[in-house]
């Protein structure tokens, strides 16, 4: 199986966050992208190939323009402002009844374009948001030229992040990007499968219109986790959308039994939709060991995992999320992709 990975993700780190009372280093780490590819090259999973260079169209099809403009400038904006040190973070937000599109202060915009503080950007960070992009455009290529399969080792993530709002380590939606890249290309069908910890939030708003793009997540219940706000069952879509978006909201402590029923759900919900394609937005964060979630998913679970998505009848682009066990989740991706492949030959 091919996998596509860009080194300008490196760019985008440095990072803290806070935890209570006190800051931590940023789970999402430029370690984990670096330890996917390692464990890919440990084993000989296949060629790793760099990303090809795309313009911005399929990005500009399910983002509005003014933020993407504003992910590229923020921090030429944010230093010309006057500011010093090494990360600009939104801390002010628009909710309702505040005007949003009022201020040209760089603060003022980067709440504007956030829905919390977890979106930070610093100097590099525009060239591996939209590099991350590209691989996941890449990967969508290759799914499009006949590939059965193939993986976008993408960093930072995408499932967060809407039309126009950053947040939860996520900038540019790398998932929709790589589906509207799918769609674009004569695909007229495709299914968006996220099996990250956290609800999809912002792939399902992007499509949640959509009737060409299936969107389906299985997370932990947004009752008890992050991000609190959507992924709750009854959100099944809008408009042509709906019945076209499905949410699988599970117990905290879910185990693969559990979690396999659910799964097998939502294949069946894939299956009966014969998309043309499926992306799959693989979140490692319900491994039980990963010290931010609470699933309880083990390693060899993946094995399986993968090998029920790679049962699907269409080829399946895997883009990477969350995860933040730095020593397994190598070793978890590389077990979910060799079960798929395994299906899949
Ligand atoms: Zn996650």
């Amino acid at each position: 199986m091919l996998s596509i990975f860009s080194e300008k993700h490196l760019l985008h780190g440095g990072l803290m966050e806070p935890a209570s009372d006190h800051w931590i280093p940023g789970a999402e780490s430029p370690e984990r992208a670096n330890n996917v590819l390692a464990a890919i090259r440990r084993v000989g999973f296949g060629d790793v190939v760099p990303p090809d260079e795309f313009d911005d169209t399929h990005i500009l099809a399910v983002h509005d323009p003014d933020y993407v403009r504003f992910l590229e400038s923020a921090w030429d904006e944010w230093l010309a402002s006057g500011e010093q040190g090494s990360v600009a973070r939104p801390y002010a937000f628009v909710t309702d009844g505040m005007r949003g599109a009022h201020t040209e202060n760089i603060y003022g915009k980067l709440g504007r374009y956030a829905f919390d503080i977890f979106a930070p950007i610093v100097a590099g960070s525009w060239q591996a948001i939209r590099s991350a992009a590209d691989v996941a455009m890449t990967g969508a290529q290759h799914i499009v030229h006949g590939e059965s399969s193939a993986f976008a080792i993408c960093r930072p993530p995408g499932h967060h992040a809407s039309a126009d709002l950053a947040g939860g380590y996520c900038y540019l939606n790398n998932c929709a990007i790589a589906a509207q890249s799918m769609i674009a290309s004569g695909r007229s069908k495709v299914a968006i499968l996220d099996v990250d910890y956290h609800h999809g939030n912002g792939t399902q708003s992007i499509f949640y219109d959509r009737d060409d793009v299936l969107t389906i997540s299985l997370h932990a219940d947004p009752a008890f986790e992050y991000p609190y706000y959507l992924g709750y069952a009854d959100e099944r879509g809008a408009g042509d959308g709906l019945g076209y978006n499905r949410n699988y909201p599970l117990a905290r402590g879910t185990r693969w039994a559990s979690y396999c029923d659910a799964l097998m759900d939502a294949l069946q919900r894939i299956q009966n939709y014969s998309p043309d394609a499926v992306v799959c937005a693989l979140g490692l964060d319900t491994y039980a060991m990963d010290p931010t979630t609470d699933f309880a998913i083990q390693s060899a679970d993946y094995s399986e995992m993968g090998k029920l998505v790679g049962s699907l009848d269409a080829p399946v682009l895997s883009v990477l999320e969350g995860g933040y066990d730095i020593d397994s989740i190598g070793m978890n991706t590389v077990n979910f992709l060799a079960g798929l492949r395994s299906a899949k030959t």
